[in-house]
């Protein structure tokens, strides 16, 4: 029997907790990710920039004070349906936040002491018991040709998961808000095997200009990109959202794509699996996945490490006292020890109604959605 998990790293299973808007909470290798922060509520107003807003219509499946313990924060853009004042309140402002260059120095200008502003193809990484996360900087274009540069530069984020062997057991994309471009032609070049695809949908529109994917970008997405699995998200949150998840749906079946698309609500949890072969600390049967073209390594350029003493997570999985270590590279050389976001609620994972207590607005009539959520790569 091969041990499952190695020094608090559980590398065979992992899950996707769907909060809304393009916030998730990402568990795996005894990470904790959270990504895009938006905890306003429906009829709750964002600003967009040039003085346009647009309403929120759905509620977070869970408050930002419910979370578990976070080790870090991926954020595709500075907008205020990706990054809330909510959260700009109420996140542990040591707490690293992956992003691009604009979006790290403008938190870096609200007190936010640990984000790591990424260019194009950049990675951070960080280390956590015997697991290593890269998070590297893809490609994405908000708005069609010169119009991008009034809106805040975005990214794309490939999240690779290693065990101590270097070996890549999980790749996940997160697309950010982004139409398809010619650059992101170049992410299965360089990444011909991705596991997971977190794709933000939404066709978001202003003054009638398409901002994010539609449902036919999306299905494009994942012909270009060709994920093990996609998950949309970003679809029906906000008023400017005008594509609605069923044209999307209606796409992937005329697609035949069916079999690679999970569809999750507010609050539901896509739980996954990941064969041994994979994270076996021998390396025994290395996929492809982790033989794929990788960039070069860069050696640290810091190290600390540090002990949590109230690590625990909210599902109580996970002991206590953690012994934390985190390394960046290629970045400003901030060494900042993973800070824990302490809250002490149980967080709503795999349960069907959101954490207010509201059941969640179903799209599982019908034969649209055939699958769980829940698979192996
Ligand atoms: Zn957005």
């Amino acid at each position: 029997m091969l041990p499952s998990v190695m020094d608090g790293a559980d590398f065979q299973h992992g899950s996707i907790f769907f909060v809304g808007t393009a916030t998730v909470l990402v568990r795996y290798a005894g990470f904790t990710i959270l990504t895009d922060p938006n905890f306003l509520h429906s009829g709750d107003h964002v600003h967009l920039g040039y003085g346009m807003t647009s309403r929120r219509l759905t509620n977070p499946a869970l408050d930002i004070e419910a979370l578990p313990p976070l080790d870090l924060c991926v954020l595709s853009h500075l907008h205020g349906d990706h990054f809330d004042r909510i959260a700009e309140k109420k996140l542990n402002t040591a707490l690293p936040i992956v992003t691009t260059r604009h979006a790290a120095a403008s938190l870096r200008r609200k007190g936010f002491t640990a984000p790591q502003g990424l260019k194009t193809w950049e990675t951070a990484t960080f280390r956590k018991g015997a697991a290593t996360l890269r998070i590297t900087s893809m490609p994405g274009k908000h708005a069609p040709g010169p119009l991008s540069l009034l809106l805040p530069p975005v990214m794309g984020s490939l999240l690779e998961f290693q065990t101590a062997g270097e070996h890549t057991a999980l790749r996940l994309y997160i697309t950010g808000d982004t139409l398809i471009h010619e650059h992101l032609r170049e992410i299965p070049r360089r990444y011909p095997e991705i596991d997971l695809a977190l794709l933000h949908l939404g066709g978001t529109r202003i003054l009638g200009l398409m901002l994010t994917m539609d449902a036919d970008q999306g299905v494009e997405a994942i012909k270009m990109i060709r994920p093990r699995t996609a998950i949309p998200i970003h679809y029906n949150d906000y008023t400017v959202f005008k594509s609605p998840l069923r044209d999307f749906q209606k796409a992937v079946r005329a697609a035949g794509l069916e079999k690679k698309v999970v569809y999750l609500s507010h609050g539901e949890t896509y739980g996954f699996e990941v064969p041994a072969s994979r994270w076996h600390q021998q390396g025994r049967g290395t996929t492809a996945a982790a033989e794929a073209v990788r960039p070069e390594r860069q050696a640290p350029t810091s190290y600390q490490s540090a002990t949590a003493t109230s690590a625990t997570n909210g599902d109580g999985r996970r002991g206590s006292g953690i012994s934390a270590g985190l390394a960046l590279l290629g970045g400003a050389g901030i060494g900042a020890a993973i800070m824990y976001w302490s809250a002490p609620q149980k967080m709503a994972g795999g349960s069907r109604s959101g954490a207010n207590g509201k059941s969640i607005p179903s799209h599982r009539k019908g034969s649209a959605v055939e699958r769980k959520p829940s698979g192996r790569f």
